[in-house]
C-alpha cells in the first residue's frame, strides 16, 4: 500500500456493532505536526472520535474523546503520550489497533500494510499491536500459555518468543492465572511481536507494577524496540520512563494536544499551564496542582479548552482557541496564546 493510501476502519465483530465502518477521508498536513526524524510510518491526521455518552441512546448526546488529533511516528521512534485520566489516549490506542472506528480523519502507515494478507485492512491492523494491562476472563484464565498464544505462534517459535520477552519456554504448559502481573504482560508482549508489527502501542502497563517490575519491562522493551526497529507509542504516566525512554512527547487534554516535542524539553521547560500543572502533581508539588473538575467532555468548553482551569486565562482564551505554535526548542510546539514561541 502506497503511503497516500486512506486507511479505511475495519468493521470490528462484536466488538465494534455500534461504530460504522467509516471511510477515513485524506485532509492537508496541517502546520501544526511536529516534524520527527527519518521516514514516518505512521501519520494520523484530524483523527476525531465522538462517541455516544449513552449506548442506549445512540443519537443522543456525544463524548469528545478525541478532536482534531495529528500525530506522526517514524520507524524505531519511541513517543510519549501524557495526560489525566480520560485525556483520549487509550482511545487513540484503541482506533490505531483498529479496535474502535473514528468518527473522522486519516490514520495511515506506510510501506506494504498488506505483505501476504489477502485482506489489506487485515494486513494493515496485524501491523500495529496494543498491550495493556491484561483483564483475562475467568475462563481463559484457566488456559495453558501454549493454548492462549496457540492462534498466533506454537512450537519452535513459540518457545523463541517467549524467551525473547525473558520468560522461559518451559512455562508454557502453565496456566495464565499462575503468572503475576509483569509477567502477564510479557506474554501479551510475546502475543503482539508474534505478528511482527511495525508499531507497538503500550497503554498504561505500569498500572499496578512495582518499581522493579516496571523498571525491568522497560528494559524489556527498549531492548525489543531497538531490535525490531519498532515504533512505540507509549501512554503512561510514568515521568522517569518519558524522559529516559522517550524521544518525544505529546501532552493531552480532552482529546486535543496542549504541547508536544522533545521530551527533555518539554519536562525541564513545559511551555503550557496544563502541563506545568500535571508536572507539579507528579512532583507532589500541591501548591500548583490542577484546580477545578475537567469540564463535560459532551460540552468542551469555548476558547482554549483549558480556560476554566487555568491559572493564566484571559479574555482571549475564552473567545479563541489557540493553535500549536512553535516555541525556541525546535521541534516543541505549545497550543497557548502566552506559551514563549519562536519569534
Ligand atoms: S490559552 Fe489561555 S487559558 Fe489556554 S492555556 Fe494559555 S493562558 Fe491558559
Amino acid at each position: 500500500m502506497s503511503t497516500d493510501t486512506p486507511v479505511r476502519a475495519r468493521r470490528c465483530g462484536r466488538r465494534s456493532a455500534a461504530f460504522a465502518d467509516v471511510t477515513c477521508q485524506p485532509v492537508p498536513t496541517p502546520l501544526s505536526v511536529s516534524p520527527v526524524v527519518g521516514r514516518t510510518l505512521l501519520s494520523v491526521r484530524r483523527l476525531r472520535v465522538y462517541l455516544p455518552a449513552n449506548r442506549l441512546w445512540r443519537f443522543g448526546p456525544r463524548v469528545r474523546a478525541l478532536d482534531g488529533l495529528d500525530l506522526d511516528l517514524a520507524a524505531g521512534e519511541v513517543v510519549a503520550l501524557i495526560g489525566e485520566h480520560g485525556c483520549g489516549g487509550s482511545t487513540l490506542a484503541r482506533v490505531l489497533a483498529g479496535e474502535l472506528a473514528p468518527t473522522a480523519g486519516s490514520v495511515r502507515l506506510a510501506g506494504d500494510a498488506s505483505p501476504g494478507s489477502a485482506s489489506p485492512r487485515h494486513g494493515l491492523y496485524r501491523q500495529v499491536q496494543r498491550i495493556a494491562p491484561p483483564e483475562w476472563p475467568r475462563r481463559q484464565q484457566r488456559l495453558s500459555v501454549a493454548r492462549w498464544l496457540g492462534g498466533v505462534v506454537h512450537g519452535e517459535p513459540l518457545a523463541a518468543a517467549l524467551r525473547e520477552v525473558g520468560l522461559a519456554p518451559e512455562l508454557a504448559g502453565q496456566r495464565l492465572s499462575a503468572f503475576d502481573a509483569g509477567q502477564a504482560l510479557r506474554l501479551q508482549l510475546a502475543r503482539a511481536l508474534a505478528t511482527r508489527p511495525a508499531v507497538l502501542i503500550c497503554d498504561r502497563i505500569e498500572r499496578g507494577l512495582g518499581s522493579e517490575q516496571r523498571g525491568e519491562l522497560w528494559r524489556c522493551l527498549r531492548r525489543i524496540g531497538a531490535g525490531h526497529r519498532l515504533a512505540q507509542l507509549v501512554i503512561t504516566d510514568d515521568l522517569d520512563w518519558v524522559r529516559y525512554g522517550c524521544r518525544r512527547v505529546v501532552v493531552l487534554y480532552l482529546g486535543r494536544v496542549m504541547e508536544q516535542g522533545p521530551s527533555a524539553a518539554v519536562l525541564d521547560a513545559p511551555a503550557h499551564p496544563y502541563t506545568q500543572a500535571l508536572l507539579a502533581a507528579a512532583a507532589g508539588e500541591h501548591g500548583r496542582i490542577l484546580q477545578g473538575e475537567r469540564p463535560d467532555p459532551r460540552r468542551p468548553p469555548m476558547g482554549c479548552v483549558f480556560h476554566p482551569r487555568c491559572p493564566m486565562a484571559e479574555a482571549v482564551c475564552v473567545r479563541t482557541a489557540p493553535h500549536l505554535q512553535r516555541s525556541r526548542v525546535p521541534g516543541h510546539y505549545a497550543a497557548c496564546h502566552f506559551a514563549p514561541r519562536d519569534v
